[in-house]
């Protein structure tokens, strides 16, 4: 049966493929391929631990003490019994053999397969035995994560990610859609350059991280698609509008008709932007703009290259600390990774951003008891970096001996107090000094804010004294001046990049650095957002910093466009009580 599932567009294209579902509550499971060659092994440690989970059961039924309620040792005998039954066995003994998937991910695979079967009983009894069966499979994971943590002392799930995906590429030719309920930003990370077509998730907003991530991989994404997960099954025909937000799941042969069409012009689309990849980005009256390029990794470098950006407007140096169960890269670590950047971008300016970990970034997935009740308004961003201060250390002296490499600019994200900025400086020094001190060689440095607290915007003057210059971030810049947690889509649709409050501080902010000189960048989704790019032109913006899959389109509009016309409605815009009512104009 074809049908809908609406969602937030969050990257833009079509994608047709099956569905692979990522079982949602265990996202924490490692999930790559495995090449034909390891099917044995993994097989066998599947059989390993289904063996140590069955001992493990008999022994407790075995030694259940003599007032033991009567129903734990029938629970015991269930479970025992799932542990042997074939349908689990021989289900995750196909995932792993025909679908080359590891055996985690085989486990919970099967698990919803099986607990679907279950929803579906009329005895309640028997329904209820659902949960019993999750607690199963949750022993055996536990074994298998308790067995990798003892073989393996490195955590290789990128990595064997990364080494996979060829093969399975060259395996199979049926393009894949992964949908999943969750993904972290460093999950998403994880699946750059894998073989999947297209992302659907449950949850997220559209600037989330996840979202972010999804953006900067090109390839058609929706999330905030509620109960994607739950309505989409395994292998079923998936096409993902990523224009609209649409997820089409087992479409006809007439909607699938179609959408291979809209992809076709889509493609050439593309095709026909890729011309202006050297054409200057100037407006037709002669004003230079800017366009750089947001990255998460140094080796996202040549794609910026590529589609002609100036140099990098944000790297964001978190996701090298993302990833890692905790363990922080050291200045060794950082410094290869700063400096491969630097050089990947072949002599054009780098703005480093020093680590924003916390709220919908976290260093590992924490448990969701375990997190913070409010984390975007917790220790994120600069107030994580100013509560460790040799963590700090150790990233500027990074940043520091990367810009003997090449232009590099630092950025400091998430301040509002004045006492903030000067700890940060007084920290920038005291590296210098460290590095004299050691005799290591560093290079000069200009240092810029972001502005994404709307109290930053307000004191944008205060800021100026002391940097030399800014950077809007207006994902959370909306964010915190609408009260909208932006990776939440119960709240999606009152993120709007168009209140007028956003405009003013966004206006101001531009207009404040215009005043004294200094240079200022928007490197928010709104920079990439083609729609809004002759609004922000008319602001006064000449330096834009997005996606490197956004920067062809939005040179495009630059082009198009006279900022010299467009300031006194841009003015207009900004003074509306309902903006979006202009925009048009
Ligand atoms: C922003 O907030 O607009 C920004 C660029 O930073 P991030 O999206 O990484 O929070
Ligand atoms: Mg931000």
């Amino acid at each position: 049966m074809t049908f809908a599932i609406h969602g937030l567009a969050v990257a833009r294209g079509i994608a047709i493929g099956r569905a692979v579902l990522v079982a949602s509550s265990r996202v924490d499971v490692a999930h790559y391929f495995v090449t034909p060659e390891q099917i044995p092994a993994e097989l066998e440690r599947l059989t390993k631990a289904r063996e140590a989970v069955q001992q493990e059961l008999q022994a407790l039924h075995d030694n259940l003490p003599k007032d033991a309620p009567p129903e734990l040792s029938a629970i015991l005998e269930v479970h025992l019994m799932m542990v042997q039954d074939t349908m689990l066995a021989d289900g995750v003994a196909s995932w792993v053999s025909d679908r080359l998937y590891n055996a985690e991910w085989a486990l919970t695979s099967q698990l919803d397969v099986v607990a679907r079967q279950f929803d579906e009983m009329d005895d309640p009894y028997l329904r209820e035995r659902k949960g019993d069966l999750e607690q199963v499979v949750e022993r055996l994971l536990r074994y298998i994560k308790g067995e990798v943590q003892t073989v393996s002392t490195t955590p290789k799930r990128i990595s064997a990610t990364k080494q996979q995906d060829l093969q399975l590429e060259d395996a199979m030719d049926v393009p894949l859609v992964l949908v999943a309920h969750d993904l972290s930003p460093a999950d998403m990370l994880q699946f750059k350059k894998s073989v999947f077509t297209g992302f659907i998730t449950d949850v997220g907003g559209k600037t989330s991280h996840t979202a972010i991530v999804a953006r900067s991989l090109d390839i058609p994404a929706v999330v905030g698609a509620r109960s994607a997960s739950q309505l989409v099954r395994q292998d079923d025909w998936i096409i993902i509008d990523g224009d609209a937000g649409v997820v089409i799941v087992n479409p006809s042969p007439i909607i699938l008709a179609e959408y291979s069409f809209k992809q076709r012009q889509a493609e050439l689309e593309r095709e026909r932007l890729s011309r202006l990849r050297h054409t200057p980005s100037v407006t037709l009256d002669n004003q230079r703009v800017e366009l750089l390029a947001n990255i998460e990794m140094p080796e996202d470098a040549p794609q910026a290259l590529d589609v002609g950006a100036v140099g990098v407007g944000l790297f964001r140096s978190e996701f090298l600390f993302m990833g890692r169960e905790g363990a922080l890269p050291d200045e060794e670590e950082q410094f290869a990774a700063y400096r491969r950047a630097v050089e990947g971008m072949k002599g054009l300016p780098v703005t480093i951003r020093t680590v924003d970990i916390g709220a919908d970034k976290p260093l590992d997935r924490t448990p969701k008891d375990e997190a913070h009740l409010n984390p975007a308004l917790g220790l994120r961003a600069i107030r994580w970096s100013l509560a460790d201060p040799a963590m700090f250390l150790t990233q500027l002296r990074a940043i520091l001996r990367a810009a003997a490499h090449g232009q590099v600019n630092l950025l400091i994200p998430m301040l509002a107090h004045k006492s903030e900025i000067e700890q940060t400086i007084a920290l920038l020094n005291q590296a210098r000094v460290q590095l004299d001190a050691r005799g290591v060689p560093f290079g000069p440095l200009k240092i810029g804010a972001m502005i994404e607290i709307p109290a930053a915007a307000i004191s944008a003057k205060m800021f100026l004294r002391y940097f030399d210059f800014l950077s809007i971030g207006t994902n959370d810049l909306i964010q915190y001046t609408l009260a909208i947690d932006r990776a939440d889509e119960s709240v999606a649709h009152l993120y709007d990049p168009l209140h007028p409050a956003v405009l003013r501080l966004v206006a101001d902010t531009i207009a404040e650095a215009k005043a004294q000189n200094k240079s200022v960048c928007v490197c928010g989704e709104m920079a990439g957002d083609p729609s809004l790019t002759r609004l922000l032109l008319g602001l006064g913006l000449r330096s834009f910093s997005m996606h490197p899959t956004q920067i062809l389109a939005v040179k495009q509009e630059v082009l198009r466009a006279d900022a010299s016309r467009l300031a006194i409605w841009a003015q207009e815009v900004v003074q509306s009580d309902e903006p979006a009512l202009l925009m048009g104009a």
